[in-house]
């Protein structure tokens, strides 16, 4: 499934091996190396074979790793060399995973590469709080979105169009920029009480959720959270009590 010279960009999930794909787990023991991200963590990669090598090459705020360029080399060298190269990415590669830098620069190098898709982030944090990202007739519209900057840079994102009530907002890399983030969509209009969850390493046994409200976003992700990866969930489908709202419309429909 996985020849030699090819690159495979596999999703990892969000923590718990029990939610990689088959098709994933199939990919990992098929390699002869593993170009890991920083998130991805012991008990994915524990799913690889003994022998397989597994190269951290992970990126973690304002930690020292390696940039982008260096990883697309490796990953690169590594399938020119011979090898069966399986490349691990937190939850979907898709979904802000700097996959297209790797898929431009296997292609330019002519290296065969291919994508096994994940779970992604939101998807396993709305598990874990027993809601749903989209709800019928409250929140129509799901906007993924990234409140990472460059060093030095502000968060330049549309509020305007971001501020929507009907619509969840998964932000993810939030953590940081929390305050901008409740800053920029109450300026935009958003309500103070639009209800808000915060994530913390979803599906690991470290799990936290913590719900709270916009205008209390800020303090709540100062004080509330750990430094695992967060991802902050905002919109009515994040409230307790949509779940008997909705039951209620479930039985009027
Ligand atoms: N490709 C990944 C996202 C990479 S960006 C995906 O599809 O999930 C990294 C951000 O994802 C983190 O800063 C955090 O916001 C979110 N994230 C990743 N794993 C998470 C987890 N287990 N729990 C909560 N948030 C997570």
């Amino acid at each position: 499934m996985i020849t030699a010279g090819e690159v495979w960009l596999v999703g990892a999930g969000p923590g718990d091996p029990d939610l990689l794909t088959r098709k994933a787990e199939k990919l990992i023991r098929a390699a002869s190396v593993v170009f890991h991200d920083a998130l991805v963590g012991p008990g994915v990669l524990a799913v690889a074979l003994p022998g397989t090598r597994l190269v951290p090459v992970g990126k973690r705020a304002g930690r020292h790793s390696k940039d982008q360029r260096s990883i697309d080399a490796l990953i690169v060298e590594a399938a020119l060399a011979g090898e069966r190269v399986v490349r691990l990415k937190g939850g979907d590669p898709a979904v802000f995973g700097r996959a297209m830098e790797e898929l431009v620069a296997c292609r330019a190098a002519g290296v065969p590469v291919h994508i096994c898709p994940g779970i992604t982030a939101a998807s396993a944090a709305v598990a874990s709080l027993g809601t749903s990202l989209t709800l019928r007739g409250l929140a129509r519209r799901l906007t993924f979105v990234t409140a990472h900057t460059r060093k030095g840079q502000v968060l330049a994102l549309d509020w305007q169009a971001l501020a929507d009530p009907d619509a969840t907002l998964a932000v993810y890399m939030g953590k940081g920029a929390a305050g901008e983030v409740a800053r920029g969509l109450l300026g935009a209009g958003l309500a103070a009480d639009t209800p808000v969850a915060l994530v913390e390493n979803a599906s690991l046994p470290e799990e936290r959720l913590f719900r709270t409200r916009l205008d209390l976003l800020a303090i709540a992700a100062r004080t509330a959270l750990g430094d695992g990866p967060a991802l902050l969930l905002i919109g009515e489908a994040m409230a307790p009590h949509t779940l008997m709202q909705t039951a209620g419309l479930a039985a009027t429909a």
